[in-house]
């Protein structure tokens, strides 16, 4: 793997922008911020440049990549957009919804990106710095977390930085990310919707917006190859439900359960979905012998935040 002098420059700065768009057209990798996590990008058009993104992560080969777009047109260049699926992009977009579709006949994305399936997932960032880089690219960007496969996604540069360091050229700081979890991830087969990952956008929001019922994926069943139950790992054992901090235990805390961190005095759930990944981190560098963490209600963003929290604190593959 080749090695890199990585050099972070924040979004505000004149000219980081083009620095990004050279370094991917060169078919190097740049980590970028979005509004959800910071994304590992790489021009979605380039077989080598597609192929780095799962050598530098570590990630494994059947576990696709979200292709993002500046818009509902580019997405339409890769993918077959049903009324169905037009309906959510014009209500969700651009936002933290990924869609499952159909991969257009002679599509030009780098095979890998979708892992020898026979859809893409597409979704149009808010982040206007990823759209920017997009747009300027001209054409769609591979991007999955900028993190070592497995382990917890970064929300800020230095999460990036400390994971990825000398592993690719360039980081575009835009700051912390304001969800903070990774996107909702839909299918739409038939002008039915299946829920693949739950994220800040709920099926109840999908539904209300577009009349429709959102199903559930089979949980017996890896619909979403990525959904390998021990993912966002910390190295400390975690333990969830805590309502009080045991023994060498570091407890967060959400609402009235207070512990050394609180992810929303407040039970904000948006608020503890922005936190959850930064305080994971944070009680990890720490060393305790657990991370406990306090109870979520299951509802709205919660239910995602649970799914997260549920990964991490599942018995580990490796
Ligand atoms: P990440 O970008 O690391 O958050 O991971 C992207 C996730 O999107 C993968 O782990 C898969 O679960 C999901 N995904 C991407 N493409 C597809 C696809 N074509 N079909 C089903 N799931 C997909
Ligand atoms: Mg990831």
């Amino acid at each position: 793997m080749a090695t890199f002098k990585t050099q972070v420059v924040s979004d505000r700065q004149d000219g980081a922008i083009s620095l990004a768009v050279e370094e991917l057209a060169r078919g190097n990798l740049v980590a970028i911020p979005t509004e959800t996590v910071y994304g590992l990008a790489a021009d979605a058009t380039e077989l080598c440049a597609v192929q780095q993104i799962y050598t530098v992560k570590g990630r494994p080969s059947n576990n696709p990549l979200i292709c993002h777009v500046a818009d509902i047109d580019m997405a339409k260049k890769y993918v077959a957009v049903s009324p169905l699926a037009n309906r959510v992009m014009q209500f969700f977009w651009p936002g933290p919804l990924t869609l499952v579709l159909p991969t257009r006949p002679g599509f030009a994305i780098a095979a890998p990106v979708s892992a020898g399936l026979d859809t893409i997932a597409v979704r149009c960032p808010r982040s206007e710095t990823a759209r920017q880089i997009i747009i300027e690219l001209g054409r769609p960007i591979a991007a999955p977390s900028a993190n070592p496969s497995g382990k917890l996604s970064p929300t800020s540069a230095d999460d990036v930085l400390q994971g990825l360091g000398g592993k690719i050229p360039l980081i575009i700081d835009g700051g912390d990310t304001p969800v903070g979890i990774e996107s909702t991830i839909v299918g739409i087969v038939d002008e039915k919707i299946t829920l693949l990952r739950p994220g800040s956008v709920t099926a109840d929001d999908i539904t209300a917006a577009v009349q429709t019922p959102v199903f559930d994926r089979d949980s017996q069943q890896i619909t979403a190859p990525g959904q390998l139950e021990s993912h966002y790992a910390p190295s400390s054992r975690v333990r969830l439900n805590a309502t009080e901090q045991q023994a060498g235990e570091l407890l967060i805390g959400f609402g009235e359960v207070e512990g050394v961190l609180n992810l929303s005095p407040s039970s904000n759930l948006e608020e503890a979905a922005h936190n959850l990944f930064k305080f994971i981190r944070n009680a990890d560098k720490r060393n305790p012998n657990c991370i406990a963490i306090a109870p979520i209600p299951n509802q709205g963003v919660g239910i995602a935040i649970n799914d997260r929290l549920r990964r991490a604190a599942a018995p580990r593959n490796q």
